[in-house]
């Protein structure tokens, strides 16, 4: 049975680059008829707030990834202690007192003589009585899961086939001195108890992953599927860690994207298939196969997000957005018209308001002098409310005879006028709306 979890850490809000993470785990979950776990990684609780829990259900619920079932990793931690005496048992557990400084010279050091920068294992050779005395002096040390110096290697559902020095790795620290049990045991004892078959995440996770596997190993677990995701890049290919916090899935949600417009592209950016607008997630699950994405950084512009939403919301009917109409404050009787007229000019649902207040309350007319007598002599002839579908056709053929104008002479200066604007909607679709006609005298 197929297993997939969503994992975020509750530090923050979730951005684009999670949520592709969150997106692929869930459609791999779905097409497959598996289970999808949110799992909250709340291991330091010092950077682990509650309203980031919240913030992150919201989210997922808004584009309408349901999980299955949550976990919480602060509810677990009896879990990880026995994984940690599993691992002292079997001796691939290891104190070390290095200060932070320390660790920094040695790695200097390393550097200087062209060396790669890992972890040396002095703590290795410490006798118990060193141990105790460094304990005395600096309190408990931190806990290194000592690797086992071969290659690892994993065939990556995007990567294929990664194979990984042991020896170019520093032993984890899955235990800090304070007790604070690290993500990367945590982990490790959460996929291995809970089942889980598939980790998709981001390509920073790919050293995490060489170790993982080894500590999975040696606790007997069942080593899942990996595939690492590249990590997304700005449209110039420019690195958006820094930007990520201003590419919130709740900023984007104020701006008006469409859940579904920010599914149909982060379900098939960066893979071999086009981005297309899709209605549902049936489709996006349907089509979507994690093998067809690439490993090069992905290019994300958040202006791609607005013309798909546009797209997506043409294809609506009104009882999709009657509340959002309704907030605009279009009253009911004209829902219908209004939207049917609104949905083939907006970007998002927050334009509608703009719409609704230029029909209720008439548009600036936009009328140049050479126009003035011949919009003057139109309103003559323009019947009085309320207009219906055949009113703009009736009355510009009666200005049309009534002037000799015809053509784009004779409709642009009547849009202008009518509507402050020199393109729009269809003027027939629109005139049933408007309530209130400025250019009248
Ligand atoms: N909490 C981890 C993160 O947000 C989870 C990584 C994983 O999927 O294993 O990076």
């Amino acid at each position: 049975m197929t297993t997939t979890r969503f994992a975020p850490s509750p530090t923050g809000y979730i951005h684009v680059g999670n949520l592709r993470t969150a997106l692929m785990n869930y459609l791999i979950a779905r097409k497959a008829g598996g289970t999808f776990i949110l799992r909250i990684d709340d291991t330091d609780p010092e950077r682990s707030k509650e309203e980031y829990v919240d913030a992150i259900k919201q989210d997922l619920e808004w584009l309408g990834l349901h999980w299955d079932r949550v976990e919480r990793q602060s509810d677990r931690l009896d879990r990880y202690a026995e994984a940690a005496d599993k691992l002292r048992e079997i001796g691939r557990f290891y104190e070390a007192f290095e200060t932070p400084t320390e660790l920094d010279l040695k790695r200097k050091k390393q550097l200087n003589m062209g060396k790669p920068p890992v972890y040396d294992r002095a703590a290795l050779n410490l006798s118990e009585a060193e141990k105790e005395a460094l304990r005395a002096e600096r309190g408990n040390g931190v806990w290194r899961f000592k690797l086992d110096h071969e290659r690892i290697e994993w065939k990556d559902g995007i990567l294929g086939d990664v194979s990984i020095d042991a020896a170019s790795v520093s032993d984890p620290v899955l235990i800090r001195g304070d007790g604070q049990v690290l993500y990367t045991l945590a982990s490790v004892v959460d996929d291995t108890e809970m089942g889980v078959t598939d980790v998709v995440r981001g390509a920073d996770h790919v050293t995490n992953t060489a170790t993982q596997i080894q500590i999975i190993k040696a606790l007997g677990g069942n080593v899942p599927n990996f595939a690492h995701h590249s990590l997304l890049t700005g449209p110039q290919g420019e690195a958006l860690s820094k930007r990520l916090g201003t590419l919130a899935l709740r900023d984007l949600r104020e701006q008006g994207v469409q859940p579904m417009a920010l599914l149909s592209l982060m379900a098939r950016l960066g893979s071999s298939d086009p981005v297309e607008p899709r209605s549902d997630m049936a489709e996006l699950i349907e089509g979507f196969d994690v093998a067809r994405f690439g490993s090069a950084p992905t290019k994300f512009d958040v202006q791609d997000l607005f013309p798909l939403t546009a797209r997506y919301l043409q294809t609506l009917p009104l009882e999709k957005v009657a509340d959002a109409v309704a907030a605009a404050g279009v009253p009911d009787e004209l829902a219908e018209p209004f939207w049917m007229m609104a949905r083939e000019n907006i970007t998002t649902l927050n334009d509608l308001k703009g719409w609704w207040e230029l029909c209720r309350d008439g548009a600036e007319p936009l009328i140049g002098d050479e126009d003035r007598e011949f919009v003057a002599q139109a309103m003559e002839l323009l019947p009085e409310g309320p207009f219906d579908g055949e009113t703009w056709g009736k009355w510009t053929a009666a200005v049309k005879e009534a002037t000799g104008r015809k053509g784009k002479g004779l409709f642009m200066p009547l849009r202008k006028a009518l509507t402050g604007m020199e393109r729009g909607p269809e003027m027939a679709t629109l005139m049933p709306l408007l309530q209130v006609i400025r250019a009248r005298k």
